[in-house]
């Protein structure tokens, strides 16, 4: 338990949230609804922060191995097409064809693709586009206009992603891991550990079943009059995981994601934020690839004493060397660097770290960052809860009058446990998922 932790639990954050749609819908894959009232939390039970060998927090980096997920086409650069083309017998744009079905039509089904030879058409496409994820759950909030979906993977391995609706723009939060490694007790997704790494396929897929459920109208909210097909338009890396543990495949799903059809998603890199605790070497090989995606660093504290007890990858790479790789980030990319901070009651949300911060920041310049501030969300068995509104002002008076552009982040999807640190997989996704072939 860190240190400066309020001595008495509070009463459960989530009370004092008023959601703009309290009902829950729930679809299971096997197309049953049903409507429940909002779960309630905290959890009782609690859970175990893992320890290493030194009794210090674990951080697991490797992947534990486990069956690879099955070779699919956007788990390849274009340049590897060709090779593939030849060991599956074809002419090269043949690849291309089913490449612009997937990745402009979303869909894998040979039926759909007639501009193929109809001989030999079902076996491309398997080898191609093999099946990735497999929708156990989808849970709805914000009247249509938030979706959470729990995948399940080849290998039975869990992940979910948030599909959210805003005025102009259609986010998507993706998981880049199942699990996760780093084990920061604020975030529910620390709790069960790192499972895998993902493909970048199923980083990929993830975007292109969500193109399709927009496609469908299975999203509902208001729509842009402008006439241009719905899709998603902006991705988070804020999902499960730690996307810069999993840095070779994040690239390649990053780079298809930005690549014009029918490579990629022809998507502008500007709308896809990668977000991370902070692994200071990846952050600066990030910075060198020019693909300028928006960069997003997890600090939640200015102080080394309190993020060590936050963000266990502190014991790595401190709050300095975090701040000086983002700062390096916006010298190279030209892009606006922004910095999270859960705000939770009476940890990190005094006056004076809002001021700290202010200062360590601005001593590395001025312009170059915004600060993102968000209210925690509960998570299980955690007696953190939310900074009580007028501090939460207070936090952002201060760094604003200090000169830093700071906005408060709007946060979806509590009500279905699909909001920031809130993505874990629970025994009622695993009863889901054994129910769902
Ligand atoms: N591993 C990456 C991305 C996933 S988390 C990272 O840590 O940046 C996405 C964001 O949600 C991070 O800023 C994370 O710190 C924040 N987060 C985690 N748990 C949270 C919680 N309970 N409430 C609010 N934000 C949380």
């Amino acid at each position: 338990m860190p240190t400066d932790a309020p001595e008495t639990p509070a009463r459960p954050a989530e009370d004092a949230a008023t959601p703009r749609d309290g009902a829950v819908r729930e679809t299971r894959a096997s197309g049953i609804r049903s409507t429940k009232p909002r779960q309630v939390r905290p959890k009782t039970e609690g859970w175990q922060q893992q320890k290493g060998p030194d009794g210090r927090p674990l951080l697991q980096f490797a992947s534990p191995k486990r069956g690879k997920p099955p070779a699919h086409l956007a788990d390849l650069a274009a340049e590897e097409w060709k090779a593939r083309a030849e060991e599956l017998g074809v002419p090269a744009f043949r690849l291309k064809q089913v490449a612009r079905h997937w990745f402009t039509r979303w869909t894998s089904d040979p039926a759909e693709m007639t501009d193929l030879p109809a001989a030999g058409r079902d076996e491309l496409v398997a080898g191609l586009l093999p099946p990735l994820l497999t929708e156990v759950r989808r849970l709805e909030t914000d009247r249509g206009d938030t979706i959470k979906f729990l995948w399940k993977l080849h290998d039975g391995a869990l992940v979910e992603s948030v599909l959210m609706r805003y005025p102009g723009r259609i986010t998507l939060c993706v998981s880049s891991q199942a699990g996760c490694g780093m084990n920061c007790p604020f975030c529910a997704t620390g709790q069960a550990g790192l499972t895998r790494n993902m493909s970048a396929a199923e980083i990929l897929a993830q975007v292109v079943e969500a193109n399709r459920v927009i496609a469908s109208g299975a999203l509902h909210g208001k729509r842009a009059d402008d006439g241009t097909p719905e899709r998603v338009s902006n991705i988070v890396f804020m999902g499960m995981g730690e996307p810069l543990a999993n840095y070779a495949r994040l690239m390649r799903a990053v780079r298809t994601m930005a690549a014009p059809a029918p490579e990629g998603l022809g998507m502008s890199a500007r709308n896809i934020t990668v977000s991370t605790v902070g692994l200071v070497p990846a952050i600066r090989k990030l910075a060198d690839e020019h693909v300028p995606v928006t960069f997003a660093l997890s600090l939640h504290a200015p102080d080394d004493g309190l993020r060590d007890e936050l963000i266990p990858v502190n014991s790595r790479w401190k709050v300095d060397e975090a701040l000086d790789a983002a700062r390096e980030y916006f010298e190279k990319t030209g892009r606006r660097v922004s910095i999270e901070y859960a705000l939770i009651k009476d940890m990190n949300d005094h006056g004076w770290r809002a001021d700290l911060l202010a200062e360590k920041l601005n001593e590395r310049g001025r312009g170059w960052v915004h600060v993102n501030p968000i209210p925690l969300n509960p998570t299980p068995g955690s007696i953190w809860t939310a900074s009580e509104v007028d501090v939460q002002q207070e936090f952002v008076r201060r760094l604003t009058e200090a000169g830093i552009p700071t906005t408060i982040r709007d946060t979806r999807g509590k009500e279905i446990d699909g909001a920031c640190g809130q993505l874990v997989v629970t025994e009622e996704d695993e009863r889901a998922a054994a129910a769902t072939r």
